[in-house]
């Protein structure tokens, strides 16, 4: 019988991570099934626990249960507690263990499959939702010169900011005169075809500045407003492919090789 994983989320249908991991399990010649599986709303524990009772070892948890899945463990990893968020569950080593893998996926995106180095850089990241929650703490740890959060709802900007020393957090209208080497999309804005507020990209990016939107499989108005002005523009599909190579590394033991998968993907 091969190890049972799932992702959890609503919706869910169109999530690539069973796609992911079937790759993953092939290369690592790892014997596992992973499947999708809607919770409705109001019924995520429930969820888990009837998986968990079916022998699911894991889980991906996506939205909207991130935070859910954070109060569901009984323990957690240093990353998830910093995010408040979980999208990693582990079954298998008795009481349910939880950890975030949004941080450090986008961290070996940037750094790794970029080559853009973050020590030293201004930052901006845009949105202070679940995603923004689970990347601020590995980009602060990542030693910028600065780490600016903008949001539309100015205040979660200002909270999640307090919580790392030097951050700084307010609504795009507090970004006037800043000038950032990469700013970073976490907001759906791209989802409903929609541009935050931002000053004029001549304005906000500085001379080779990277813009990275965490949305993938669609062009953003995000990503054409970077290239308009001549910036290098990312999606987020790397992220999502190395935060899900670390959940597998997590519940595997061992880290699959991610630069074909990669590969095939941005093919389509
Ligand atoms: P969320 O918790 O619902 O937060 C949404 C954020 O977007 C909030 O900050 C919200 O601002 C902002 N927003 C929404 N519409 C906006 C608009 N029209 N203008 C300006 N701001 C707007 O969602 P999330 O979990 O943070 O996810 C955000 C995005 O990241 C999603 O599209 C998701 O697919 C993507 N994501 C990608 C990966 C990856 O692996 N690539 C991983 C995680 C998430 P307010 O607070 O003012 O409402």
């Amino acid at each position: 019988m091969p190890d049972r994983y799932a992702v959890i989320g609503n919706p869910v249908a169109h999530s690539k991570s069973p796609w992911l991991h079937a790759q993953f399990a092939r290369a690592c010649a790892q014997d596992i099934e992973y499947m999708c599986i809607e919770a409705p709303l109001g019924a995520f524990p429930a969820t888990l626990d009837a998986f968990r009772a079916a022998g699911g070892r894991g889980a991906n948890v996506t939205l909207p249960f991130k935070q859910e899945a954070f109060l569901y463990c009984a323990s957690v990893s240093e990353r998830a507690r910093e995010a408040r968020a979980v999208n990693t569950l582990v079954f298998d080593r008795g009481e349910p263990w939880g950890d975030n893998t949004d941080g450090v996926g986008l961290l070996r995106d940037l750094e790794t499959n970029l080559r853009f180095e973050l020590r030293g850089r201004r930052v901006l990241v845009m949105g202070a939702g679940g995603a923004a929650q689970g990347v601020v703490p590995s980009l602060h740890s990542a030693g910028p010169a600065q780490l600016v959060v903008a949001n539309r709802t100015a205040g979660k900007a200002r909270a999640l900011a307090v919580r790392f020393k030097g951050t700084t957090g307010c609504g795009y209208d507090g970004l006037a005169g800043d000038t950032f080497d990469l700013v970073v999309n976490a907001t759906s804005a791209g989802l409903a075809g929609e541009l935050p507020a931002l000053p004029s990209a001549q304005e906000l990016f500085a001379p080779g500045a990277l813009a990275y939107d965490m949305v993938y499989g669609r062009d953003t108005p995000f990503l054409a407003y970077a290239r308009a002005a001549e910036v290098r523009a990312s999606d987020g599909i790397g992220m999502l492919v190395e935060q899900a190579a670390e959940s597998f590394l997590v519940w595997r033991g061992v880290r699959p090789d991610t630069r074909s998968v990669l590969a095939a993907l941005r093919r389509g």
